[in-house]
């Protein structure tokens, strides 16, 4: 079995119920963190995963939106562990740069709280590794694949596949439909995609909104690349504009309109199990 927590499945526009984007998958034991939006901590505490019991932390990509909070990760894993336990952070190149930015941000931080604590005498030190495409991890209980999906001018970006005891799970992270989603996606059981209602946001008529649209996908399109793959549930998250509780069924309907399995969506916390 594998689950899903939408720990945030708010996007960039603040939003008091939805946190940023962030999702928990937990399988065999372990649980990934995949983003770190706005109030991850938050949704990941009332989930029960604390950070401290991360087995590691996947970054799609460098949006800031997906990205808010990761230094609260870093921190609070790093002041509630009693031994150094480095956390371990996957993303796409450019991430080291990220991580290392953050950590020069937190210095002086650091600094007080190693001098405060006799007990504390190590950094965070977070491991970075850098992928684009392939086996991202492998215990032999559970594997994390990668492959490039593209939100370009955001370059490179990517989506995680985490299988388990013969299962998948896809989070897909921004993107259009791609050669490199549509491979991590094959015969997967689920499919956790981030979407944008184009009708919409075309009818606010703002172009910095309109702007949107070209680098995320659709309902409809997510919806198309599930089907595509052959995917067992499609789950939807990071909703442009926010999902107006009372009409989640016009986001089911567009979906399945396209897409012929089980469709899943809905606040902060829903959670989803497959397997
Ligand atoms: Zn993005
Ligand atoms: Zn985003």
């Amino acid at each position: 079995m594998i689950e899903i927590v939408l720990l945030g499945t708010g996007s960039p526009i603040p939003d008091p119920h939805r946190a940023g984007p962030a999702t928990l998958v937990r399988a065999g034991g372990r649980s990934f963190l995949v983003d770190a939006g706005r109030g991850v901590l938050l949704r990941a505490t009332a989930a029960g995963a604390p950070p401290n019991g991360l087995t590691a932390m996947l970054v799609t990509h460098l949006h800031s939106d997906h990205l808010t909070d990761l230094n609260d990760v870093i921190t609070t894993r790093w002041v509630t562990s009693f031994a150094p336990t480095p956390l371990p952070i996957h993303g796409p190149p450019g991430t080291e740069r990220v991580v290392a930015s953050l950590l020069a941000s937190l210095e002086p931080d650091i600094g007080y709280r190693i001098a405060h604590h006799d007990d504390l005498t190590w950094t965070p030190d977070p491991e970075v590794h850098e992928v684009l495409d392939g086996v991202v991890l492998d215990d032999g209980v559970v594997r994390v694949l990668a492959a490039p999906t593209d939100h370009r001018p955001v370059e490179p970006s990517i989506g995680f596949r985490v299988e388990h005891d013969g299962h998948a799970v896809v989070l897909a992270g921004d993107t259009v439909p791609c050669a490199g989603l549509d491979r991590l996606c094959a015969g997967a059981d689920a499919l956790v995609h981030t979407v944008i209602r184009a009708d919409l946001v075309a009818a606010v008529g703002l172009p910095r909104l309109d702007d949107i649209l070209d680098y995320h996908s659709s309902v409809e399109q997510a919806a198309q690349t599930a089907e595509r793959a052959g995917v067992g549930t499609l789950v939807l998250t990071h909703y442009v504009p926010a999902l107006v509780p009372g009409t989640e069924d016009e986001w089911r309907e567009r979906a399945a309109a396209h897409f012929s399995g089980r469709i899943e969506l809905g606040d902060d916390l829903h959670t989803v199990r497959v397997g």
